[in-house]
């Protein structure tokens, strides 16, 4: 009983009680700014997100970057060669803290349908520290804003 009277004092009189780890975890959480990267056939859903049919502003999510220096997302879409590790990983580098990882498909977890060849890696955890997994091949749409609405939950409780 006392809290719902402190609640409605609160409500009365405009004021919101929080840490400021909570404001920032908060505001990263609603407005991920995603790299524009992608290789292969994810990245083309990836884009179809960002259209109107899909629609990633609903999110809060559609500030996609051209620069890693303004990015704190990177979606792994698509498999990563040999060749392009180290590219990758210099990209990842090149983000500011805090930043956080996303693998698109199969090709990103575990290397897909191209595991077994020579060129390519069997996971991008192999060498990035990911947040969230996306399963599929490629993943919808609706499954990239699933992953992505795992990432927030997770900012929100990161400490
Ligand atoms: S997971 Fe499938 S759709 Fe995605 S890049 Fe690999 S082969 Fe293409």
């Amino acid at each position: 009983m006392v809290l719902d009277h402190d609640v409605r004092m609160l409500e009365k009189n405009n004021i919101i009680v929080t840490t400021l780890e909570k404001i920032w975890n908060w505001g990263r959480a609603h407005s991920f700014w995603p790299l524009s990267y992608g290789c292969n056939c994810c990245p083309i859903e990836m884009m179809a997100s960002g259209a109107a049919r899909f629609d990633i502003a609903r999110y809060g999510y559609e500030v996609f970057r051209a620069s890693p220096r303004q990015a704190d997302l990177l979606i792994v879409a698509g498999p990563v060669t040999v060749k392009m590790k180290p590219v990758v990983q210099r990209v990842y580098l090149q983000m500011p803290e805090p930043k956080w990882v996303l693998a698109m498909g199969n090709c990103a977890i575990s290397g897909g349908p191209f595991k077994d060849g020579y060129s390519v890696l069997p996971g991008c955890d192999t060498f990035l520290p990911v947040d969230v997994y996306v399963p599929g091949c490629p993943p919808r749409p609706e499954a990239l804003f699933h992953g992505l609405l795992e990432l927030k939950a997770k900012v929100l409780g990161q400490r």
